[in-house]
């Protein structure tokens, strides 16, 4: 048996050039043992990667860089087999080339899952930390404590520095901690489980945190002030947002620390955010900080030539919530879901239909505009799955903060967001669709499609038909 030792739970680098190893020396999947340094006590002590018996050396397969990064998310998973479900994937591939597209193997499949996990929990990373200002030795910094479900906190950081570069801030999870010095980032052991901090102890256990990574030679708060004294604070979104969620604090302090986002998610299952909390209406702020949220994020490319984020818009609870594609054109620059000619041909649609529209929630599968620039023109292209499952997160926050009972898609886009897979609108249209969480969904056309239509009749039909399907799901929303 071959036993490779890696240094760390996101050692990737280290498995790829033991992999690389093994490969080259024929060394089959089942000869081989993959364990990370100080999980397996004197076990992996003096098994350099490599050394066990060899067969016929394989070459290194290549992989497309999409799944090469598939592989790379599945291995921040904490399933511990994980590696080795890898090493067996590339060792299939070099008899297997296609492999990697072939969603129906149960390799391919669970390597699919792990990776997605992973990617989910880096964006409830972002969005469920917490920040709490503190006044610490270098003058005002933010702490926050949080749970990971996987190994993501060094794949998570990057985002909270590029959001938050002027401030200074901690966030202090179980297995790694990671600070940011202004001009960097900084990692270090994690802080015990058994001590996680609720209420006034996270500025304690933040503190003697601080006081064992303190360097002094690697930051100078005095001069990141001078260049941005405090009172320029209130123009900087993200210190806004940080102002924001430390103004919750007086009131809901036990749940911005321990109820809210970081609470252990193995003490509450799949639940991140207190439902009680949430459904009431000091729970309202939750929707202002998402829509900020949306603004930092770089999970796609969508964001770059886009002019903003474009957040759902509607009360903090309502009963239903109807989800589009994208923002178009005119949403991208006024920043407001559907306000663009789709969005005046819904709220037509829901005004004959007896559905109040300042009721409704209304949100698009993805928050940035994709568009294909021609002369002075921008073009809406439609998002790909990727893309689509890269903004799902934003999404599921809506779901988590509306708490809608219906949920009306508009279009195969919307579909397959809330649905997870592909569907034909004509083939499901008018059914009621269980969703998570008790909510039902009906799938419908989209109000542009029915702009689209070049014949008048057929565009009246379509437009009676969306006004039919969005009245069904007024009276499933509030049924008399
Ligand atoms: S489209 Fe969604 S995932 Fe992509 S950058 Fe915008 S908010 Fe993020």
């Amino acid at each position: 048996m071959t036993r490779v030792r890696l240094a760390a739970e996101t050692d990737f680098s280290g498995f790829r050039a033991a992999a690389r190893d093994l490969l080259r020396q024929g060394v089959e999947p089942r000869d081989v043992e993959f364990a990370v340094a100080g999980h397996e006590p004197g076990l992996f002590e003096d098994a350099p990667a490599g050394g066990g018996p060899t067969a016929s050396s394989r070459p290194v397969p290549a992989v497309s860089r999409a799944f090469l990064s598939t592989i790379a998310s599945a291995s921040l998973h904490r399933e511990p087999a994980r590696f080795a479900l890898i090493y067996r994937i590339l060792w299939r591939l070099v008899d297997e080339p296609g492999l990697a597209q072939v969603a129906s193997d149960p390799d391919v499949a669970r390597l699919g899952a792990l990776a997605k996990a992973v990617r989910r929990d880096i964006h409830k990373m972002h969005a469920f930390v917490r920040f709490r200002a503190v006044e610490g030795p270098d003058g005002e910094a933010f702490i926050a404590w949080y749970e990971p479900d996987h190994h993501v906190v060094e794949a998570a950081a990057p985002f909270f520095a590029r959001r938050f570069a002027s401030l200074l801030w901690t966030i202090l999870t179980p297995e790694r901690c990671v600070r940011w010095t202004g001009d960097a980032l900084e990692y270090s052991d994690g802080v015990d489980r058994a001590v996680a901090p609720t209420g006034d102890d996270l500025e304690d256990l933040w503190r003697r945190y601080y006081a064992s990574v303190f360097n002094p030679a690697r930051v100078n708060p005095t001069a990141m002030r001078a260049e941005m004294p405090r009172r320029f604070w209130r123009n900087l979104p993200e210190a806004q947002l940080i102002q924001d969620l430390v103004a919750e604090a007086p009131s809901r302090a036990a749940a911005m620390v321990a109820a809210a986002p970081t609470l252990p998610v193995a003490r509450r299952g799949a639940k991140l955010v207190d439902e009680d909390a949430e459904r009431s209406e000091a729970a309202a702020p939750g929707l202002p900080a998402l829509a900020d949220r949306i603004q930092g994020c770089r999970e796609c490319p969508l964001w770059e030539p886009a002019t903003q984020g474009v957040p759902g818009e509607g009360p903090a609870h309502a009963a239903l919530m109807i989800v589009g594609e994208q923002p178009g054109d005119e949403e991208d620059l006024a920043g407001r879901p559907f306000v663009g000619p789709a969005g005046r041909l819904l709220d037509r649609a829901l005004a004959q239909a007896g559905v109040p529209r300042d009721a409704v929630y209304v949100t698009n599968a993805v928050k940035h505009f994709k568009f294909e620039p021609r002369g002075k023109r921008r073009i809406h292209k439609k998002p790909e799955a990727r893309e689509i499952r890269a903004c799902l997160p934003w999404l599921e926050q809506e779901f988590t903060l509306v708490r809608p009972d219906v949920v009306v898609m508009l279009g195969a886009s919307a579909a397959q967001a809330v649905l997870g897979h592909t569907v034909a609108v004509t083939r499901v249209r008018g059914e009621v669709l269980d969703l998570a969480e008790g909510r039902r969904g009906l799938v419908t056309t989209h109000p542009s499609y029915v702009l689209r239509l070049p014949d008048r009749e057929a565009a009246e039909a379509a437009f009676e038909a969306l006004v039919r399907d969005l009245a069904q799901a007024w009276a499933l929303a509030r049924p008399a």
